[in-house]
């Protein structure tokens, strides 16, 4: 991304259509000067612009004008928040207009920013130049975009554990404790004279193998916060004609999916979000892995073998009037992947002691009729038990939500078991503080510092304009 951030850069930040009001925003050194090229307030009767006069954080009433034709040309009436830097969203200088939320009068507005010498906003660059301007850590303007995207209860709470700077402080203070051990070998190093080389190491063992548990503890939060965040992706599998359409319709309550007895009509997967006892669900209905000459049903099988690559849970389908057991999609799912086995049309076959059998010995089975419902309970049960329960504390916990979060966490706790086993097999402290100041720059990168600017935008890409 080419930016300047010395530029004042304008965007609409709410979503694009027709609505009561809209805001644009507009942010930078010149952003009052600017905002008073196009809006105009009237005092004693004269229109007059008046942003650069308004008090700080305030409030007015004024016109948008269109002032580059022979007469100037009434585009809005607005309301227009001045903010000045640095207590501000972005730490710089911000002007909100506050307009009627028409798709032509926003982006006209814009227009006239843009034409008054603002640039548009990149997605997500109000958010990182709160970064850049030091008000927030990385690990908390990352969190915006999940506050935003939160579909439940849960989901936002554990996006405001990271926006609240919960994350941010937890890892600075690991942070600390890893430079404070770091300065007191360095100072072991460089005065050897004094050969208090041991009691350093011990210390410094102790204070490696607090933080390691504290970080081993923060990253454990990862499971349950991408359920939070993401929610648990579900894939049914099985033969062709064993009840998976009939099972995603009862999890979606449409007929989302074509139901035939015609075997492999379902020729492409088909995904729902749903919400399961508060928790966001992806359902994939698959096409059923199976061999076939078909072209389009070929590419549907793929499609349903990269579903399941992805997923947390594979429900079987076994069809109890037809029970396969032995699909090549058992045998090629990978063996961390959660499994329901479903015996469904027990509504048709009441004995179905014969499938259990084929079974493994540990595995957890549904009987079910997709038809009629029975058993429908039992499942969501048994995926709550799963997946849902556990101590889910995201009012007051530090949760990690981030796969880059938890991707670094993990290498930092990897550095610091090497430090311990380092230091426990007697090798100079020199070792130790190398691996120790690593652990650190990793820990570092979750909150920004230090790291490239590629992967400042890599993430700030993913945000929204006008965020
Ligand atoms: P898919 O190919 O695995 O998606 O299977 P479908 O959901 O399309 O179902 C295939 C056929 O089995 C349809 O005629 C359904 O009505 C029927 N079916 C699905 N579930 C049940 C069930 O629990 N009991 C009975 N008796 N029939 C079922």
């Amino acid at each position: 991304m080419i930016h300047n951030e010395n530029d004042t850069i304008a965007a609409i930040s709410t979503p694009v259509g027709n609505g009561g009001i809209a805001i644009i925003r507009l942010s930078g050194q010149d952003a009052f000067t600017i905002a008073d090229k196009i809006l105009c307030g009237s005092k004693s009767g004269v229109l007059s612009a008046f942003v650069s006069e308004m008090g700080d954080h305030t409030i007015r009433h004024g016109y948008v004008f269109d002032f580059s034709g022979s007469r100037p040309e009434l585009i809005d009436e607005c309301l227009v928040s001045k903010m000045e830097a640095p207590r501000t969203y972005t730490t710089e200088n911000i002007v909100e207009i506050n307009s009627h939320g028409g798709f032509s009068v926003v982006n006209k507005t814009l227009e006239l920013l843009l034409k008054a010498g603002a640039r548009a906003a990149e997605p997500g660059e109000f958010t990182k130049r709160a970064f850049l301007g030091g008000r927030i850590d990385l690990s908390s303007a990352e969190a915006v975009m999940d506050v935003i995207n939160a579909k439940t209860d849960n989901g936002r709470r554990a996006a405001i554990s990271g926006l609240s700077g919960r994350i941010g402080r937890e890892i600075t203070s690991i942070c600390e404790a890893l430079t404070s051990a770091i300065a007191a070998i360095d100072v072991s190093i460089e005065y050897p004279e004094y050969e208090f080389d041991e009691a350093v190491g011990s210390d410094a063992l102790l204070a490696i193998g607090e933080q390691l548990k504290k970080l081993e503890a923060l990253g454990n939060t990862y499971s349950q916060g991408k359920i939070a965040k993401e929610g648990v992706s579900v894939v049914i599998g099985g033969s062709p004609n064993a009840g998976k359409s009939t099972l995603m319709n009862i999890f979606c309550g449409t007929d989302r999916s074509i139901v035939t007895d015609i075997p492999g009509t379902t020729r492409d997967i088909i995904e729902e979000q749903i919400q399961l006892f508060g928790f966001p669900m992806t359902v994939t209905d698959t096409a059923g892995i199976r061999q076939t000459a078909d072209i389009v049903e070929k590419i549907g099988v793929n499609r349903a073998r990269d579903a399941i690559s992805g997923a947390d849970l594979l429900l079987y389908v076994i069809d109890a009037l037809s029970p396969v057991v032995d699909d090549p999609l058992l045998s090629d799912v990978p063996a961390s992947l959660k499994k329901i086995y479903i015996i469904n049309k027990t509504d048709a076959r009441e004995d179905v002691s014969a499938i259990r059998a084929l079974l493994p010995e540990d595995a957890k089975v549904i009987e079910m009729s997709a038809l009629t419902g029975a058993g429908v309970d039992n499942l969501f049960e048994t995926i709550k038990e799963m997946f849902l329960l556990g101590s889910f504390d995201f009012t007051n916990e530090a949760v990690i939500t981030s796969k880059r979060h938890k991707q670094l966490i993990d290498e930092a706790c990897e550095l610091l078991r090497l430090c311990v086993k380092s230091n426990e097999s007697g090798l100079p402290l020199d070792f130790v503080a190398e691996d120790l100041r690593l652990a650190a720059d990793k820990l570092c990168e979750i909150l920004g510092k230090n790291i490239s600017e590629d992967v400042i935008d890599n993430i700030f890409k993913n945000f929204c304009v006008g965020k």
